[in-house]
Protein backbone atom coordinates (compact mmCIF):
# COMPACT_ATOMS: atom_id res chain seq x y z
CA UNK A 1 0.00 0.00 0.00
CA UNK A 2 1.43 3.76 -0.78
CA UNK A 3 2.60 4.78 2.15
CA UNK A 4 1.54 8.84 1.48
CA UNK A 5 -1.80 6.87 1.62
CA UNK A 6 -3.24 8.04 5.18
CA UNK A 7 -2.09 11.48 4.54
CA UNK A 8 -3.24 11.98 1.10
CA UNK A 9 -6.68 10.40 1.93
CA UNK A 10 -6.60 13.43 4.96
CA UNK A 11 -6.01 16.07 2.17
CA UNK A 12 -8.26 14.76 0.42
CA UNK A 13 -11.32 16.37 2.85
CA UNK A 14 -9.24 19.57 3.48
CA UNK A 15 -11.18 22.28 1.57
CA UNK A 16 -7.96 24.40 1.70
CA UNK A 17 -6.61 22.12 -0.52
CA UNK A 18 -9.19 21.16 -2.96
CA UNK A 19 -8.68 25.08 -3.60
CA UNK A 20 -5.04 24.78 -4.07
CA UNK A 21 -5.08 21.65 -6.23
CA UNK A 22 -8.21 22.62 -8.42
CA UNK A 23 -6.74 26.06 -8.52
CA UNK A 24 -3.43 24.57 -10.47
CA UNK A 25 -3.51 24.75 -14.24
CA UNK A 26 -1.52 21.71 -15.02
CA UNK A 27 -4.39 19.71 -12.98
CA UNK A 28 -7.09 19.53 -15.51
CA UNK A 29 -4.03 17.40 -17.41
CA UNK A 30 -3.75 15.64 -14.90
CA UNK A 31 -7.23 14.87 -14.42
CA UNK A 32 -8.22 13.94 -17.96
CA UNK A 33 -5.55 11.32 -17.29
CA UNK A 34 -8.28 9.43 -15.02
CA UNK A 35 -11.51 11.23 -15.84
CA UNK A 36 -13.70 11.29 -18.89
CA UNK A 37 -14.47 15.04 -18.67
CA UNK A 38 -16.59 17.40 -17.66
CA UNK A 39 -20.04 16.86 -19.53
CA UNK A 40 -21.94 14.04 -21.04
CA UNK A 41 -20.57 15.64 -24.25
CA UNK A 42 -17.12 14.71 -23.34
CA UNK A 43 -18.31 11.39 -22.19
CA UNK A 44 -19.38 10.21 -25.71
CA UNK A 45 -16.36 9.88 -27.59
CA UNK A 46 -14.38 7.55 -24.69
CA UNK A 47 -17.75 5.70 -24.33
CA UNK A 48 -17.48 5.03 -28.27
CA UNK A 49 -14.18 4.38 -28.50
CA UNK A 50 -14.17 1.81 -25.45
CA UNK A 51 -17.49 -0.06 -26.72
CA UNK A 52 -15.24 0.02 -30.07
CA UNK A 53 -12.37 -1.79 -28.81
CA UNK A 54 -14.44 -4.68 -27.28
CA UNK A 55 -14.18 -3.66 -23.97
CA UNK A 56 -17.58 -2.79 -21.46
CA UNK A 57 -18.42 0.49 -19.55
CA UNK A 58 -19.24 1.74 -16.30
CA UNK A 59 -20.02 5.15 -15.98
CA UNK A 60 -19.58 7.28 -12.89
CA UNK A 61 -21.58 10.97 -13.08
CA UNK A 62 -18.92 12.53 -10.11
CA UNK A 63 -21.65 15.27 -8.96
CA UNK A 64 -22.00 17.26 -5.94
CA UNK A 65 -21.64 15.51 -2.34
CA UNK A 66 -25.19 16.07 -1.78
CA UNK A 67 -26.67 18.26 1.14
CA UNK A 68 -29.97 18.88 0.30
CA UNK A 69 -32.76 17.28 -1.39
CA UNK A 70 -32.48 19.24 -4.84
CA UNK A 71 -29.35 18.26 -5.46
CA UNK A 72 -30.03 14.48 -5.15
CA UNK A 73 -33.00 15.09 -7.81
CA UNK A 74 -30.36 16.62 -9.97
CA UNK A 75 -28.45 13.55 -9.84
CA UNK A 76 -31.11 11.49 -10.50
CA UNK A 77 -32.16 13.91 -13.43
CA UNK A 78 -28.25 13.25 -14.61
CA UNK A 79 -28.40 9.29 -14.23
CA UNK A 80 -31.60 8.97 -15.95
CA UNK A 81 -30.13 11.16 -18.97
CA UNK A 82 -27.06 9.01 -18.91
CA UNK A 83 -28.91 6.17 -19.10
CA UNK A 84 -30.66 7.28 -21.98
CA UNK A 85 -27.63 8.36 -23.84
CA UNK A 86 -25.68 4.54 -22.43
CA UNK A 87 -28.10 2.49 -24.53
CA UNK A 88 -27.89 5.03 -27.46
CA UNK A 89 -24.50 4.88 -27.37
CA UNK A 90 -24.68 1.16 -27.22
CA UNK A 91 -26.92 1.36 -30.39
CA UNK A 92 -24.44 3.48 -32.06
CA UNK A 93 -21.91 0.79 -31.91
CA UNK A 94 -23.88 -1.92 -33.04
CA UNK A 95 -23.95 -3.97 -29.86
CA UNK A 96 -27.77 -4.12 -29.85
CA UNK A 97 -28.40 -7.14 -31.87
CA UNK A 98 -31.57 -8.56 -30.61
CA UNK A 99 -33.81 -7.95 -27.22
CA UNK A 100 -31.63 -10.27 -25.43
CA UNK A 101 -28.96 -7.89 -24.95
CA UNK A 102 -30.95 -6.78 -21.91
CA UNK A 103 -30.58 -8.45 -18.75
CA UNK A 104 -32.68 -11.80 -18.75
CA UNK A 105 -34.50 -13.06 -15.57
CA UNK A 106 -32.53 -13.18 -12.38
CA UNK A 107 -29.39 -13.23 -11.81
CA UNK A 108 -28.92 -16.65 -10.35
CA UNK A 109 -26.61 -19.45 -11.83
CA UNK A 110 -26.98 -23.22 -10.58
CA UNK A 111 -25.04 -24.91 -8.14
CA UNK A 112 -22.62 -27.66 -9.49
CA UNK A 113 -24.74 -30.75 -10.80
CA UNK A 114 -28.25 -28.46 -10.62
CA UNK A 115 -28.42 -27.58 -14.05
CA UNK A 116 -27.33 -30.02 -16.86
CA UNK A 117 -30.61 -29.23 -18.93
CA UNK A 118 -30.61 -26.34 -22.11
CA UNK A 119 -30.87 -23.44 -20.38
CA UNK A 120 -33.88 -20.95 -21.20
CA UNK A 121 -31.72 -19.14 -24.40
CA UNK A 122 -31.58 -22.45 -25.80
CA UNK A 123 -28.14 -22.68 -25.54
CA UNK A 124 -26.10 -26.19 -23.89
CA UNK A 125 -26.02 -27.44 -20.36
CA UNK A 126 -23.07 -28.40 -18.42
CA UNK A 127 -22.37 -28.47 -15.28
CA UNK A 128 -23.23 -24.73 -14.42
CA UNK A 129 -25.63 -23.05 -15.80
CA UNK A 130 -24.82 -19.04 -16.35
CA UNK A 131 -26.55 -16.29 -15.54
CA UNK A 132 -28.01 -13.79 -17.41
CA UNK A 133 -24.75 -11.72 -17.85
CA UNK A 134 -22.82 -14.78 -19.28
CA UNK A 135 -22.42 -15.77 -23.19
CA UNK A 136 -23.34 -19.20 -23.88
CA UNK A 137 -20.14 -19.60 -26.88
CA UNK A 138 -17.99 -20.22 -23.73
CA UNK A 139 -16.21 -17.05 -23.93
CA UNK A 140 -16.92 -13.34 -23.20
CA UNK A 141 -16.48 -11.86 -26.71
CA UNK A 142 -18.57 -12.78 -29.88
CA UNK A 143 -16.94 -14.65 -32.30
CA UNK A 144 -19.25 -14.03 -34.87
CA UNK A 145 -17.20 -10.94 -34.99
CA UNK A 146 -13.86 -12.48 -34.53
CA UNK A 147 -12.54 -12.17 -38.32
CA UNK A 148 -9.09 -10.20 -38.07
CA UNK A 149 -9.01 -6.30 -38.12
CA UNK A 150 -12.47 -6.49 -36.52
CA UNK A 151 -12.61 -5.23 -32.79
CA UNK A 152 -14.26 -8.26 -30.71
CA UNK A 153 -17.63 -7.69 -29.09
CA UNK A 154 -19.37 -8.52 -25.60
CA UNK A 155 -21.15 -12.01 -25.67
CA UNK A 156 -24.52 -10.90 -26.74
CA UNK A 157 -26.64 -11.49 -22.94
CA UNK A 158 -23.92 -9.39 -20.84
CA UNK A 159 -25.16 -5.77 -20.90
CA UNK A 160 -22.22 -3.72 -22.36
CA UNK A 161 -23.49 -0.55 -20.52
CA UNK A 162 -23.15 -0.05 -16.92
CA UNK A 163 -24.01 2.83 -14.53
CA UNK A 164 -22.10 3.33 -11.21
CA UNK A 165 -24.07 5.19 -8.97
CA UNK A 166 -23.11 6.49 -4.99
CA UNK A 167 -26.49 6.40 -3.15
CA UNK A 168 -24.97 9.69 -0.95
CA UNK A 169 -25.31 11.28 -4.53
CA UNK A 170 -28.78 10.51 -4.54
CA UNK A 171 -29.61 11.72 -0.90
CA UNK A 172 -28.62 8.79 1.82
CA UNK A 173 -27.29 11.01 3.85
CA UNK A 174 -29.82 13.55 3.98
CA UNK A 175 -30.65 12.95 7.89
CA UNK A 176 -32.91 10.13 9.44
CA UNK A 177 -35.02 9.78 5.97
CA UNK A 178 -32.26 10.08 3.82
CA UNK A 179 -31.68 6.29 3.51
CA UNK A 180 -35.73 6.11 2.11
CA UNK A 181 -34.82 9.12 -0.65
CA UNK A 182 -32.03 7.35 -1.32
CA UNK A 183 -33.59 4.09 -2.15
CA UNK A 184 -36.58 5.69 -3.87
CA UNK A 185 -34.05 7.29 -6.33
CA UNK A 186 -32.26 4.13 -6.61
CA UNK A 187 -35.68 2.75 -7.60
CA UNK A 188 -36.48 5.29 -10.14
CA UNK A 189 -32.95 4.62 -11.92
CA UNK A 190 -33.41 1.22 -11.92
CA UNK A 191 -36.73 0.96 -13.41
CA UNK A 192 -35.27 3.27 -16.46
CA UNK A 193 -32.64 1.08 -16.72
CA UNK A 194 -34.45 -2.20 -17.15
CA UNK A 195 -36.39 -0.56 -19.49
CA UNK A 196 -32.78 0.52 -21.97
CA UNK A 197 -30.95 -2.30 -21.00
CA UNK A 198 -28.74 -0.74 -19.11
CA UNK A 199 -27.01 -2.21 -15.90
CA UNK A 200 -26.55 -0.60 -12.18
CA UNK A 201 -23.63 -1.16 -10.08
CA UNK A 202 -23.66 0.33 -6.59
CA UNK A 203 -20.42 1.89 -5.77
CA UNK A 204 -18.93 1.30 -2.17
CA UNK A 205 -18.44 4.37 0.11
CA UNK A 206 -17.34 4.69 3.68
CA UNK A 207 -17.81 1.88 6.08
CA UNK A 208 -19.94 4.11 7.73
CA UNK A 209 -22.71 3.71 4.83
CA UNK A 210 -22.15 0.16 4.02
CA UNK A 211 -24.70 -1.66 5.63
CA UNK A 212 -27.29 0.53 4.56
CA UNK A 213 -26.36 0.55 1.04
CA UNK A 214 -26.33 -3.31 1.10
CA UNK A 215 -29.70 -3.44 2.19
CA UNK A 216 -31.24 -1.21 0.42
CA UNK A 217 -29.39 -3.25 -3.21
CA UNK A 218 -30.87 -6.57 -1.72
CA UNK A 219 -34.46 -4.92 -1.08
CA UNK A 220 -34.38 -3.83 -5.15
CA UNK A 221 -33.07 -7.08 -6.29
CA UNK A 222 -36.26 -9.04 -6.47
CA UNK A 223 -37.57 -6.52 -8.86
CA UNK A 224 -33.96 -5.95 -10.79
CA UNK A 225 -31.88 -9.09 -10.31
CA UNK A 226 -29.16 -7.35 -12.22
CA UNK A 227 -28.77 -4.75 -9.63
CA UNK A 228 -25.33 -4.93 -7.99
CA UNK A 229 -22.67 -3.50 -5.56
CA UNK A 230 -19.46 -3.23 -4.39
CA UNK A 231 -17.58 -4.88 -1.82
CA UNK A 232 -14.01 -3.67 -0.10
CA UNK A 233 -12.05 -6.54 0.48
CA UNK A 234 -10.40 -4.60 3.33
CA UNK A 235 -13.60 -4.54 5.61
CA UNK A 236 -12.71 -7.21 8.16
CA UNK A 237 -16.90 -8.36 7.24
CA UNK A 238 -15.91 -8.78 3.51
CA UNK A 239 -15.90 -12.49 3.46
CA UNK A 240 -19.42 -12.74 4.84
CA UNK A 241 -20.77 -10.08 2.43
CA UNK A 242 -19.27 -12.74 -0.40
CA UNK A 243 -20.19 -16.01 1.49
CA UNK A 244 -23.82 -14.30 1.29
CA UNK A 245 -23.65 -12.87 -2.51
CA UNK A 246 -22.48 -16.16 -3.60
CA UNK A 247 -25.38 -18.17 -2.33
CA UNK A 248 -27.53 -15.54 -3.41
CA UNK A 249 -26.42 -15.78 -6.93
CA UNK A 250 -25.69 -11.72 -6.95
CA UNK A 251 -23.49 -9.79 -9.46
CA UNK A 252 -21.22 -8.35 -7.19
CA UNK A 253 -18.31 -5.66 -8.22
CA UNK A 254 -14.81 -7.32 -5.52
CA UNK A 255 -12.48 -3.87 -5.00
CA UNK A 256 -9.89 -3.80 -2.68
CA UNK A 257 -11.18 -0.36 -1.27
CA UNK A 258 -10.16 3.20 -1.72
CA UNK A 259 -11.45 5.24 1.82
CA UNK A 260 -10.01 5.71 4.96
CA UNK A 261 -11.25 3.37 7.61
CA UNK A 262 -10.59 2.68 10.77
CA UNK A 263 -8.65 -0.44 12.31
CA UNK A 264 -11.63 -1.51 13.96
CA UNK A 265 -13.40 -2.22 11.09
CA UNK A 266 -10.39 -2.20 8.06
CA UNK A 267 -7.50 -4.28 7.68
CA UNK A 268 -4.89 -1.66 7.39
CA UNK A 269 -1.71 -3.90 5.99
CA UNK A 270 -2.02 -4.04 2.33
CA UNK A 271 -1.17 -8.56 2.77
CA UNK A 272 -3.90 -8.40 4.56
CA UNK A 273 -5.99 -6.73 2.29
CA UNK A 274 -4.71 -9.00 -0.32
CA UNK A 275 -5.17 -12.06 1.18
CA UNK A 276 -9.07 -10.94 2.02
CA UNK A 277 -8.68 -10.24 -1.69
CA UNK A 278 -8.12 -13.89 -2.56
CA UNK A 279 -10.71 -15.29 0.21
CA UNK A 280 -13.60 -13.64 -1.21
CA UNK A 281 -12.77 -14.37 -5.07
CA UNK A 282 -12.17 -18.29 -4.13
CA UNK A 283 -15.92 -17.81 -2.62
CA UNK A 284 -17.74 -15.85 -5.79
CA UNK A 285 -16.03 -17.75 -7.64
CA UNK A 286 -17.42 -20.77 -6.00
CA UNK A 287 -20.73 -19.64 -5.78
CA UNK A 288 -23.36 -18.80 -8.02
CA UNK A 289 -23.35 -15.40 -8.50
CA UNK A 290 -21.68 -13.19 -11.34
CA UNK A 291 -18.04 -11.73 -10.32
CA UNK A 292 -16.83 -8.88 -11.25
CA UNK A 293 -13.19 -8.45 -10.30
CA UNK A 294 -12.15 -5.06 -10.40
CA UNK A 295 -8.57 -4.52 -9.44
CA UNK A 296 -5.23 -3.50 -11.76
CA UNK A 297 -3.34 -5.79 -9.70
CA UNK A 298 -1.68 -9.00 -11.64
CA UNK A 299 -1.80 -10.90 -8.59
CA UNK A 300 -5.50 -10.76 -8.29
CA UNK A 301 -5.74 -10.96 -12.23
CA UNK A 302 -3.70 -14.33 -12.27
CA UNK A 303 -5.81 -15.89 -9.27
CA UNK A 304 -9.16 -15.15 -10.61
CA UNK A 305 -7.66 -16.71 -14.15
CA UNK A 306 -7.30 -19.89 -12.38
CA UNK A 307 -9.91 -19.51 -9.90
CA UNK A 308 -12.40 -19.48 -12.50
CA UNK A 309 -11.09 -22.40 -14.24
CA UNK A 310 -10.99 -24.39 -11.25
CA UNK A 311 -14.39 -23.75 -10.82
CA UNK A 312 -16.09 -24.34 -14.44
CA UNK A 313 -16.50 -20.92 -15.17
CA UNK A 314 -15.99 -19.78 -18.70
CA UNK A 315 -14.46 -16.26 -19.24
CA UNK A 316 -18.03 -14.79 -19.35
CA UNK A 317 -19.52 -16.04 -16.52
CA UNK A 318 -17.63 -13.49 -14.53
CA UNK A 319 -15.76 -10.24 -15.80
CA UNK A 320 -12.61 -7.93 -14.96
CA UNK A 321 -12.85 -4.48 -14.39
CA UNK A 322 -10.74 -1.45 -14.13
CA UNK A 323 -10.35 2.44 -13.90
CA UNK A 324 -9.73 4.63 -17.09
CA UNK A 325 -6.81 5.82 -17.60
CA UNK A 326 -5.08 2.42 -15.91
CA UNK A 327 -3.35 -0.26 -17.31
CA UNK A 328 -5.16 0.05 -21.14
CA UNK A 329 -2.65 -2.27 -22.39
CA UNK A 330 -3.78 -5.05 -19.51
CA UNK A 331 -7.76 -4.38 -20.43
CA UNK A 332 -6.88 -4.92 -24.31
CA UNK A 333 -4.92 -8.31 -23.50
CA UNK A 334 -7.51 -9.27 -21.58
CA UNK A 335 -10.70 -8.75 -24.16
CA UNK A 336 -7.70 -10.07 -26.84
CA UNK A 337 -8.00 -13.71 -24.31
CA UNK A 338 -11.74 -14.01 -24.35
CA UNK A 339 -12.52 -12.06 -20.98
CA UNK A 340 -15.00 -9.60 -20.52
CA UNK A 341 -13.64 -6.65 -19.59
CA UNK A 342 -15.29 -3.12 -18.15
CA UNK A 343 -13.64 -0.15 -17.40
CA UNK A 344 -15.18 2.43 -14.76
CA UNK A 345 -15.46 5.82 -16.51
CA UNK A 346 -15.99 9.00 -14.39
CA UNK A 347 -17.09 12.40 -15.90
CA UNK A 348 -18.60 15.31 -14.14
CA UNK A 349 -17.23 18.63 -12.90
CA UNK A 350 -16.67 17.04 -8.91
CA UNK A 351 -13.65 14.94 -9.70
CA UNK A 352 -11.14 16.16 -6.57
CA UNK A 353 -12.45 13.36 -4.14
CA UNK A 354 -12.29 11.11 -7.48
CA UNK A 355 -8.69 12.34 -8.12
CA UNK A 356 -7.08 12.12 -4.66
CA UNK A 357 -8.33 8.29 -4.03
CA UNK A 358 -6.59 7.66 -7.56
CA UNK A 359 -3.23 9.46 -6.07
CA UNK A 360 -3.32 7.77 -3.06
CA UNK A 361 -3.55 4.52 -3.93
CA UNK A 362 -0.61 4.25 -5.88
CA UNK A 363 2.46 6.47 -5.43
CA UNK A 364 3.31 6.44 -10.00
CA UNK A 365 -0.07 8.28 -9.87
CA UNK A 366 0.71 10.54 -7.61
CA UNK A 367 4.76 10.93 -9.14
CA UNK A 368 3.02 11.77 -12.41
CA UNK A 369 0.83 14.53 -10.89
CA UNK A 370 4.14 16.30 -9.03
CA UNK A 371 5.87 15.34 -12.40
CA UNK A 372 3.41 17.49 -14.40
CA UNK A 373 3.39 20.00 -11.83
CA UNK A 374 7.15 20.46 -11.86
CA UNK A 375 7.36 20.81 -15.82
CA UNK A 376 4.97 23.44 -15.42
CA UNK A 377 7.33 25.67 -13.17
C1 LIG B 1 -13.86 -0.90 -11.63
C2 LIG B 1 -13.49 -0.44 -10.26
C3 LIG B 1 -14.49 -0.03 -9.41
C4 LIG B 1 -14.17 0.37 -8.11
N1 LIG B 1 -15.17 0.71 -7.25
C5 LIG B 1 -14.88 1.02 -5.97
C6 LIG B 1 -15.89 1.24 -5.00
O1 LIG B 1 -17.08 1.16 -5.28
N2 LIG B 1 -15.51 1.56 -3.74
C7 LIG B 1 -14.19 1.66 -3.36
O2 LIG B 1 -13.91 1.91 -2.19
N3 LIG B 1 -13.21 1.45 -4.28
C8 LIG B 1 -13.51 1.14 -5.55
N4 LIG B 1 -12.50 0.91 -6.45
C9 LIG B 1 -11.11 1.25 -6.09
C10 LIG B 1 -10.42 0.07 -5.45
O3 LIG B 1 -11.01 -0.18 -4.19
C11 LIG B 1 -8.92 0.32 -5.27
O4 LIG B 1 -8.74 1.47 -4.51
C12 LIG B 1 -8.18 0.48 -6.57
O5 LIG B 1 -8.69 -0.34 -7.58
C13 LIG B 1 -6.71 0.11 -6.38
O6 LIG B 1 -6.60 -1.22 -5.98
P1 LIG B 1 -6.01 -2.37 -6.93
O7 LIG B 1 -6.84 -3.58 -6.70
O8 LIG B 1 -5.97 -1.91 -8.32
O9 LIG B 1 -4.59 -2.70 -6.37
P2 LIG B 1 -3.41 -1.84 -5.72
O10 LIG B 1 -3.12 -2.48 -4.41
O11 LIG B 1 -3.65 -0.36 -5.79
O12 LIG B 1 -2.25 -2.17 -6.74
C14 LIG B 1 -1.75 -3.48 -6.81
C15 LIG B 1 -0.90 -3.64 -8.03
O13 LIG B 1 -1.67 -3.36 -9.20
C16 LIG B 1 -0.82 -2.80 -10.20
N5 LIG B 1 -1.26 -1.43 -10.51
C17 LIG B 1 -2.09 -0.67 -9.80
N6 LIG B 1 -2.26 0.52 -10.40
C18 LIG B 1 -1.50 0.50 -11.50
C19 LIG B 1 -1.21 1.43 -12.53
N7 LIG B 1 -1.73 2.68 -12.53
N8 LIG B 1 -0.40 1.06 -13.53
C20 LIG B 1 0.16 -0.16 -13.53
N9 LIG B 1 -0.05 -1.08 -12.58
C21 LIG B 1 -0.87 -0.76 -11.58
C22 LIG B 1 0.56 -2.76 -9.60
O14 LIG B 1 1.24 -3.94 -9.93
C23 LIG B 1 0.28 -2.69 -8.11
O15 LIG B 1 1.36 -3.13 -7.33
C24 LIG B 1 -12.80 0.44 -7.72
C25 LIG B 1 -11.81 0.00 -8.58
C26 LIG B 1 -12.13 -0.45 -9.82
C27 LIG B 1 -11.05 -0.95 -10.71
Amino acid sequence: MNPLRPAILAAAGSSRMKRAITGFPVTAEVVHRFVAGESRADLAPVVAELLASGRMVSVDFLGEYTTERSMADDAVAEYLALIDELARWRRAAGLDRDSTARPRGAMRRHVDGEAAGPRPDGSGGGNRARQPGATTAGAAVDASRAEPGTPPRPAQSIAPVEVSVKLSALGQSLGLTGPEIAAANLRTLCERAQQAGVWITVDAEDHTTTETTESTVRALRPDYPWLAVATQTYLRRAEERCRIAAAEGARIRLCKGAYREPESVAYQRGADVDESYLRCLELLMAGSGYPMVATHDPVMITAAHDLSGRNGRAPGDFEFQMLYGIRSIEQRRLVEAGHAVRVYVPYGTQWYGYLMRRLAERPANLGFFLRALAERR
